[in-house]
């Protein structure tokens, strides 16, 4: 076999274009060739598509064509000549990618906080070539997140965004998440109900909402204690919670924010449903209320996720679908048809 097959980003159409007889790479001497086993569908990907708020501006932008798909974790196929022999890359090992292609000697970097590399605006399936394919080339080793024991590779995968988001926007508050904390999780979809299983971990309370049907027992088995479809049909005052996470990102998840946030509540933006959006100048300044945006996450916490997996802590809710039925399933995406996570094995046909 000398070619695959890939889905992804071209400049000309508006939608997921399917790429025939694509070369399998071949790494250079210090590079390795991933085998796809499993890659994950995020709203984050038609956003892309359309021209959305990730890909329709610069920096990100930088390619015209490409295969999509950044949540990946695959297994080791071939590796170039200078790797040859090194047990960390021995064929079948098991990595998750850090999606963007961190530096490592940029000041953010060294800090640690390289999910806000300064020095690479690349990023795998966002604006070069990612998982949505049999075969990566890999040419930075430093995206390599090494799978634990315990952790499948549809898990893994999962966890280099959808899990890793909400997980680095709760660590930004959790000094805050107290047994008394009263928090809302707006959306319950690819990351809300990882965010909602994080945060039962920290003892809070948690309040989901969705506008979508069939999400709200899952919300309540990952621990929150309650589910509304429309929150002003609940018997929750305005300006009762502590924090509270949107990940949908429009304006009538900001303008529940506004009305049910706290005096010197948080308010973490994650969800990129729109590109601008109009925040409450007044009644924010007025209440003081802290909003933080957030953007994936670091190595070591995408580290961190894929050990709390291990230990069961959290199990993310992933739907495997044929990968031959890519189209359809980001089409079920848009259309709010989806359910948890759809992640795709493009290796097994
Ligand atoms: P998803 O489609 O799986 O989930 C979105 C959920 O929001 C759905 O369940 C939907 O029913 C719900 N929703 C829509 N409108 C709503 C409303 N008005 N009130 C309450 N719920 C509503 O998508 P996802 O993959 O979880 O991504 C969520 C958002 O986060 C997307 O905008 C995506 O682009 C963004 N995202 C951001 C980052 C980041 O780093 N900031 C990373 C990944 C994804
Ligand atoms: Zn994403």
């Amino acid at each position: 076999m000398s070619t695959q097959t890939g889905y992804g980003y071209d400049a000309r159409f508006k939608t997921i274009q399917k790429f025939t007889n694509l070369a399998i790479p071949q790494p250079g001497p210090d590079e390795l060739v991933l085998k796809i086993e499993a890659a994950g569908l995020c709203l984050s990907d038609p956003h892309t598509l359309i021209g959305g708020p990730i890909a329709s501006k610069p920096p990100l932008q930088t390619s015209t064509k490409f295969v999509m798909g950044h949540e990946i974790a695959g297994s080791v196929h071939q590796v170039g000549s200078q790797l040859m022999g090194d047990p960390a890359y021995a064929t079948g090992a098991r990595f998750a990618l850090q999606i963007n292609h961190a530096c490592g000697v940029c000041n953010m970097c060294r800090a640690g906080l390289d999910g806000s590399c300064q020095g690479s605006y690349q990023a795998y399936g966002l604006n070069e070539d990612g998982g949505f394919q049999q075969f990566l080339l890999i040419k930075n080793l430093r995206t390599l997140l090494p799978i634990p024991a315990g952790v499948s590779f549809e898990e893994a995968a999962v966890c280099t965004d959808s899990v890793l988001t909400p997980f680095h926007a709760i660590q930004k508050v959790r000094h805050k998440l107290q047994p008394t904390t009263k928090v809302l999780v707006q959306g319950c979809g690819g990351l809300g109900l990882n965010g909602i299983q994080i945060l039962r971990n920290y003892g809070c309370t948690i309040v989901a909402t969705d506008v979508k049907d069939g999400v709200d027992k899952i919300a309540l088995d990952y621990g929150a204690s309650e589910f509304h479809h429309d929150l002003s049909k609940s018997a929750h005052a305005s300006q009762s919670f502590d924090v509270i996470f949107d990940f949908v990102g429009v304006q009538a998840t900001v303008n529940n924010s506004d009305k049910y946030i706290k005096r010197r509540g948080t308010l973490l933006m994650v969800g990129l449903g729109k590109y601008k959006l109009v925040l409450p100048n007044y009644t924010f300044a007025y209440r003081e209320i802290e909003v933080i945006y957030n953007f994936a996450g670091n190595s070591s916490e995408q580290i961190e996720c894929m050990e709390w997996i291990a230990k069961g802590l959290i199990k993310p809710n992933v739907q495997i679908v044929d990968f031959h039925k890519l189209p359809q399933a980001l089409d079920d995406l848009v259309n709010n048809k989806v359910r948890g996570r759809v992640v795709f094995r493009p290796n097994k046909l």
